[in-house]
């Protein structure tokens, strides 16, 4: 799978085209033909699940059956593609199952290093799948430092980070860990779906595959699950094409049109959910009701240098963690006092969710190696939508005071009563 030479060691990883148009405009354009009969300038939902042939393995056009290729597949994976400076991309039925493709394409016995604090399910997939077929993986709080070290000589084939992580925001040098991963011949794999290819182009920075659960940004709306990968090598794609067809985790036609309207509009929603989030972790950072506030685009994030370089403009995204003080008490009564914020699972769409990762998305995980990755039981994770911004950062000042101070008050009141 890995495009590697004879000594060992990977190519540099072939690039696309530089794009002729930015960002917005492949957004709104890019996999998004007018259709060549009735002129639709918006693509029609392809349901056929089998197309016709003239002869014997003679399709009348570009396809057979639709779990192999589908008009609506196509389209978006283009757009993905597009915005990932990808030469292709690949979409799937949901994040997991990208990771999972990724995965069960590795051979038997291969070895894979990757970031601790990834995405819960990652590690439940890492952890407790990829195992049962021959597979393992170790786990690395600073992948830049010790990556040379866990390298397994002809075993380690892959290198998956995530950057930001989940959910306490810590960013990796992706390019300091693809120069050490390539002289090996080894992969590297960017779980991009926390920033959105708006923010952040992994394969810009060394990287050769990049990841998304399209059901977070890309989609945005909160009404799909679905993934995708983006890569520039053909050998990748013709290996992951076909591990697609095989495993068949694809995604609807119909979904695939949700997710490519939601695409449409990334930049915009990037923008503004980056924007929110500024100003919220701004806010909660200068508030005493705090213990730590964990946002990429704050100078005194410990990362900052990396966002600089990383991310379009140094923004930081539309996610933040902070702890609050009080313990899990306040964290769960926070979520509660929000009028706004959701208390739910999720993030990355136009709506603004709250969550305590300790015992929602990260629940899973040991409690000793979930507090060594800094997930402690006090840890609120919010997703930042595009409400307007300062109705979402009052609503958060205001469940602070509910979460923090009134307990606080009525506590000494109890106390004076019993006295
Ligand atoms: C949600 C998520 C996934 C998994 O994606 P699904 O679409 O839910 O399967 C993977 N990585 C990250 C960072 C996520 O947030």
């Amino acid at each position: 799978m890995s495009p590697s030479n004879t000594n060992g060691s990977i190519d540099t990883p072939p690039r696309a085209p530089s794009p002729v148009h930015n960002f917005g405009t492949l957004a709104v354009h890019a996999g998004s033909p007018h259709d060549p009969t009735t002129g639709a300038v918006i693509e029609s939902i392809s349901l056929s699940t089998t197309f016709a042939q003239t002869g014997v393995g003679k399709p009348l056009g570009a396809y057979e059956y639709t779990r192999s290729s589908n008009p609506n597949r196509d389209n978006f994976e283009q757009a993905v593609a597009a915005l990932e400076h990808a030469k292709f991309a690949l979409a799937f039925s949901s994040g997991s199952a990208t990771t999972a493709t990724i995965l069960q394409s590795l051979a038997q016995g291969s070895h894979v290093v990757s970031v601790s604090d990834v995405y819960g399910g990652t590690h439940r997939y890492f952890t407790k799948v990829a195992r049962a077929h021959g597979v393992q993986v170790t786990f690395s709080p600073s992948i830049e430092i010790d990556v040379a070290e866990l390298i397994r000589p002809d075993e380690t084939k892959l290198i998956w980070i995530e950057s930001p992580s989940n959910p306490t925001l810590s960013l990796v040098d992706i390019r300091t860990v693809a120069t050490i991963a390539h002289q090996h011949g080894i992969m590297v794999v960017v779980d991009n779906t926390f920033l959105s290819p708006y923010i952040q182009n992994p394969l810009d920075h060394g990287a050769d595959i990049v990841i998304h659960s399209v059901t977070k940004y890309i989609n945005g709306h909160s009404d799909v699950l679905m993934g995708a990968a983006a890569f520039n090598s053909e050998d990748i794609k013709d290996h992951l094409t076909f591990f697609q067809n095989a495993i068949g985790a694809v995604p609807s036609a119909f979904d695939c049109w949700l997710a490519h309207r939601g695409l449409k509009t990334l930049h915009l929603r990037a923008r503004e959910a980056s924007r929110n989030a500024h100003l919220i972790a701004t806010a909660l950072a200068s508030s005493p009701h705090t213990l730590l506030v964990n946002y990429p685009g704050l100078p005194s994030h410990p990362h900052y240098a990396i966002a600089l370089i990383q991310h379009r403009a140094g923004l930081g995204g539309g996610m933040l963690s902070f702890r609050i003080k009080g313990g899990p008490e306040a964290a769960e009564k926070f979520c509660q006092s929000c009028n706004i914020f959701t208390l739910a699972e999720s993030l990355g769409g136009v709506e603004s969710l709250c969550e305590v990762p300790s015992s929602m998305t990260h629940a899973g995980i040991p409690r000793e190696q979930r507090e060594a990755a800094g997930v402690f039981d006090d840890l609120v994770r919010m997703s930042c939508g595009i409400e307007d911004g300062e109705d979402l950062k009052k609503d958060v000042l205001q469940a602070l005071e509910r979460a923090v101070v009134w307990p606080k008050v009525n506590g000494k009141l109890a106390l004076n009563g019993h006295a």
